[in-house]
């Protein structure tokens, strides 16, 4: 799996799917759910304050962001979005489905962020909040966050991200870069499987009450509330996802934790990019300006992406298109999930017998 999730799982998290039926109201569940929130909140723990807490909810990536808008982004003030691919994009459907105060600076999916226009719009005053994508997927763009948040903690605005494909191997700092909430999902850099995601936010402001929010479900109050409290949630939690993500938390913490996750997915990256380099297939973004975890090439002259797919696919691997104007003309090829070295060789062989055709 290439994909940029779900991804391949290992072994041990793929056991721990049947660990059994459990009852998710019993004293069993809601210590396994204090104890993911804990392992969750220490990824990016060596903070001091410890300002942020973690809830888990049942659902896809898309249902962690929307859930952390709906709670978390204001009525009373505007929310800043920078959006440079779709799921930036998507984050301002959101916040225009939710009626919420917001304007969009919006980039081509090729560019960087603006950061001087993004700075004089902060300046302005206008805004509580900007939100973010933390590693665009749809291009392997690794946005400047950390550029972005010392602008927010500047101009005293809250940050709200998506980190769905960037949580576990890339850089968070929650203190630094004014981090008010970000969203992310078990099933990308933390190798669990799809169905359980959650939201790392500002303990007060999820104990405060949300009466804008327009959803009963995604209310993270309501999370927040009881996981922090009895342990149970509100709904029921996804419980073999639960399971996965347990072992899944484990081995990631056994392995180091996020700086070497980055590192080896980097190292994945750079076998995989030198070796296209070698059979002349141009990567869309320079090294410098991809996350670890995916990159795009463009689809070269006499092949079709389908094509490529298709060999790829006979030979076991399954990578990912290009989505909306990007679709035929980019690949893209992720770093997540349990790939060894001779997955790698394999690959690179594969790439090699479908590209020189
Ligand atoms: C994968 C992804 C999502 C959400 O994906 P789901 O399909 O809902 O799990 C959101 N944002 C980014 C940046 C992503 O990569």
């Amino acid at each position: 799996m290439l994909n940029p999730g779900p991804v391949t799982l290992s072994d041990r998290v793929r056991a721990a799917l049947v660990r059994g039926d459990w009852c998710h109201r019993e004293a069993e569940f809601a210590e396994l759910t204090r104890s993911l929130n804990r392992r969750l909140e220490t990824v990016y723990g060596d903070e001091e304050t410890r300002r942020h807490v973690s809830v888990l909810i049942t659902g896809s990536g898309t249902c962690a962001v929307e859930a952390m808008l709906a709670t978390l982004a204001p009525v009373e003030s505007k929310t800043l979005v920078l959006a440079n691919g779709v799921y930036g994009e998507r984050i301002a459907s959101m916040l225009a489905r939710m009626n919420r105060p917001h304007e969009v600076q919006e980039a081509a999916w090729t560019d960087a962020i603006d950061f001087s226009a993004a700075e004089a719009r902060l300046a302005a005053g206008d805004f509580s909040h900007v939100i973010a994508v933390q590693h665009e997927t749809t291009t392997g763009r690794l946005n400047d966050i950390s550029r972005l948040g010392a602008l927010c903690k500047e101009n005293d605005v809250k940050l709200l991200l998506d980190s769905v494909s960037a949580f576990g191997a890339e850089e968070i700092r929650l203190d630094a870069w004014n981090v008010e909430g970000l969203a992310a999902t078990a099933n990308k850099c933390l190798h669990g499987a799809p169905g359980i995601s959650f939201v790392i936010a500002d303990r007060e402001r999820l104990a405060e009450a949300h009466p804008a929010c327009p959803s009963v479900y995604l209310d993270l109050g309501a999370y927040f509330a009881t996981q922090h409290g009895d342990g149970f949630s509100p709904f029921t939690l996804a419980v073999q996802c639960a399971f996965g993500l347990d072992a899944a938390l484990e081995e990631f913490l056994e392995a180091g934790g996020w700086r070497n996750r980055r590192s080896r997915y980097a190292e994945i990256g750079n076998r995989i990019s030198a070796h296209l380099g070698e059979l002349g297939i141009e990567p869309m973004l320079s090294s410098a300006d991809r996350s670890v975890t995916m990159q795009s090439h463009w689809v070269p002259e006499g092949i079709g992406y389908q094509d490529l797919h298709d060999m790829l696919k006979q030979d076991g691997f399954v990578i990912y298109a290009g989505q909306g104007h990007f679709a035929g003309r980019l690949f893209r090829i992720a770093h997540m999930g349990d790939i060894t070295d001779s997955d790698i060789e394999r690959l690179l062989a594969s790439l090699t017998r479908a590209l020189s055709r």
